[in-house]
């Protein structure tokens, strides 16, 4: 049985990840709450599985690929798990990865949550950059970690359950900030000459080389010292971030979304912290 898997949900994500498996010679079974979105692996000679727990009973490695946490919840709710490895790779929260978990583990399967990141083209591409965070069980992922590097890399980050999505979350939630920076920045140059072809090179260089900004704030947060290395302090920065506030109105563009991080630079600024760089705001932001 050991090239045998199960995968529940076969959504954009779920079906490359099957067809992952599927080309490197598993023998999958599928099952979507939607049946005519099988087809397509059907055709390619996957096993379609009636019901869900008719396709938990087919592998004892199940890998589940949902909406959210809810619809795993909906889908296993008959199926028998004892002795089964549940992976669960459906986004959730932390909290909500550990409940799972529990839940699992009360149904006698072993638990691993995973975080993916990546978009379904990178799926299954070897050097895609592809990967996904696993936490939970390290027996389950020692022992299945071959299977699970097949679609996607694996990166294991702890027995916590909760971890992988901790660390997913974590990283969505930097790129989302990243959007919105370069949404303001759209904004601005919106209506000028400059082609957003022509200034999304300019700002895929200039954030690329800003990357590793992360690094001085761990250095920070591991030293205790928020001064270390900082050629750019605050003082200068609350400074600079006015120039930046008088531009968006001169543009005629919302500060709404610079605007809480600039505020939060001034709090620390004000409680006297002129020296440092912005990794103090990292504690404010901690309740
Ligand atoms: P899709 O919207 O393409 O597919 C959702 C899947 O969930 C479908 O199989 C759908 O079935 C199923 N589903 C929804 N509700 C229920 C329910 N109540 N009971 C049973 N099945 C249900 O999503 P993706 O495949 O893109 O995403 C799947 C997971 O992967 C998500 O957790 C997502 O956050 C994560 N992910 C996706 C990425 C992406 O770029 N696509 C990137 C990283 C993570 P049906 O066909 O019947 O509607």
């Amino acid at each position: 049985s050991g090239k045998k898997i199960t995968v529940l949900g076969l959504g954009t994500m779920g079906a490359a990840i099957a067809r992952a498996w599927h080309a490197a010679g598993y023998q999958v079974t599928v099952w979507n709450r939607t049946a005519s979105r099988a087809a397509p692996l059907a055709a390619e000679g996957a096993k379609v599985a009636a019901t869900a727990r008719e396709a938990v009973a087919a592998s004892d490695l199940v890998v589940a690929c949902l909406l959210d946490d809810a619809s795993v919840g909906t889908a296993l709710t008959d199926a028998d798990l004892a002795g089964k490895d549940l992976v669960n790779i459906t986004t959730s929260t932390p909290g909500t990865a550990r409940d799972r978990a529990e839940w699992a583990a009360g149904r006698g399967a072993r638990y691993l949550a995973g975080g993916i990141m990546a978009v379904p083209p990178m799926i299954g591409v070897p050097d895609s950059g592809a990967y996904v965070f696993y936490s939970g069980s390290p027996e389950l992922f020692a022992e299945r970690r071959d299977a699970l590097a097949v679609p996607a890399a694996t990166r294991y980050v702890g027995a916590d359950p909760g971890a992988a999505a901790l660390h997913d979350v974590a990283l969505l939630s930097a790129m989302t900030g990243m959007f919105a920076g370069v949404s303001h920045a759209f904004a601005l140059m919106r209506g000028t000459r400059v082609a957003p072809k022509e200034f999304a090179a300019l700002l895929v260089e200039w954030l690329t080389a800003m990357a590793g900004y992360a690094n001085g704030v761990a250095v920070h947060l591991e030293t205790g010292d928020y001064t270390l290395g900082v050629t750019s302090n605050l003082a200068m920065m609350v400074r600079a971030n006015e120039t930046l506030l008088r531009t968006a109105e001169e543009q005629g563009v919302s500060p709404e979304l610079l605007g809480p991080f600039l505020t939060l630079m001034e709090r620390r600024l004000a409680d006297g912290h002129g020296d440092e760089g912005t990794t103090g705001v990292v504690d404010l932001l901690r309740r």
